[in-house]
């Protein structure tokens, strides 16, 4: 695939696990310029493998060997360094602090050829694409509600529940609340704060469901995905 490597980023350090994550983000700037500049500014201190314009320029700016420095504080499967377990994917968007725009089909159509090339050099299974949210979700909503999950994981490039799913929206039982959550643990989330990995999971998973308290549905769902995981080890 054709890369830009006209904007390279000096913020990177040394991997200390092998690469078995993708995680999106969006930038969250006014401006894919503006996004591209801080990713490669050294003051910044941040950046990630690939930044994708909204016109699907995909720009090169760290090498995949690598440990670029996107995830932050973050927890997924127990692993906490996630930037030494992963490859950063950034999407030129405003976010939720401004009018958080869709996302054009040409940065998708972009993106989904990133991640078959990345997917196939690494032999990575769909779980292994995840988005910054979910890996950090008291702090992070990118990339958002409004990106295009679904549509990816019919590629096979992160999971999706099957249908039909379920409009059970019966709130859950303190015991099966319980469940809920350790299977929100088991699946990769953080359960130091539960209420926030819930809402995390939300936004990937249902995001019709943002704001609302664990239901029936909520559940059949964390468990439909639970049943697509390999176990593959991170
Ligand atoms: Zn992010």
């Amino acid at each position: 695939m054709l890369l830009r490597t006209d904007h390279v980023s000096p913020n990177h350090d040394t991997r200390r696990l092998p690469i078995s994550l993708v995680v999106l983000h969006y930038t969250g700037m006014i401006t894919g310029g503006a996004a591209l500049s801080r990713l490669c500014d050294p003051t910044a201190q941040v950046s990630a493998h690939y930044c994708i314009d909204t016109a699907g320029e995909v720009y090169a700016l760290v090498p995949e060997y690598a440990r670029a420095w996107h995830a932050g504080v973050s927890l997924w499967r127990g692993v906490t360094d996630i930037n030494s377990a992963s490859i950063g994917i950034e999407l030129v968007n405003r976010g939720h602090d401004w009018d958080y725009p869709d996302f054009p089909d040409r940065q998708i159509q972009a993106l989904c050829a990133l991640l078959a090339d990345i997917a196939g050099r690494y032999a990575l299974p769909p779980e292994a694409i995840i988005g910054h949210s979910d890996v950090a979700p008291t702090r992070k909503k990118d990339p958002g509600e409004k990106f295009p999950w679904q549509r990816l994981a019919a590629l096979g490039f992160g999971l999706w529940p099957k249908e039909p799913v379920s409009h059970d929206h019966t709130p859950l039982n303190p015991e099966e609340e319980a469940d809920f959550i350790h299977a929100l643990i088991r699946f990769g989330y953080d359960g130091d704060n539960p209420e926030a990995a819930l809402q995390a999971f939300y936004r990937h998973y249902r995001p019709d469901h943002l704001d609302r308290p664990p239901t029936r549905a909520a559940l059949s769902v964390i468990q439909d995905l639970l049943s697509q995981t390999t176990g593959h080890p991170l």
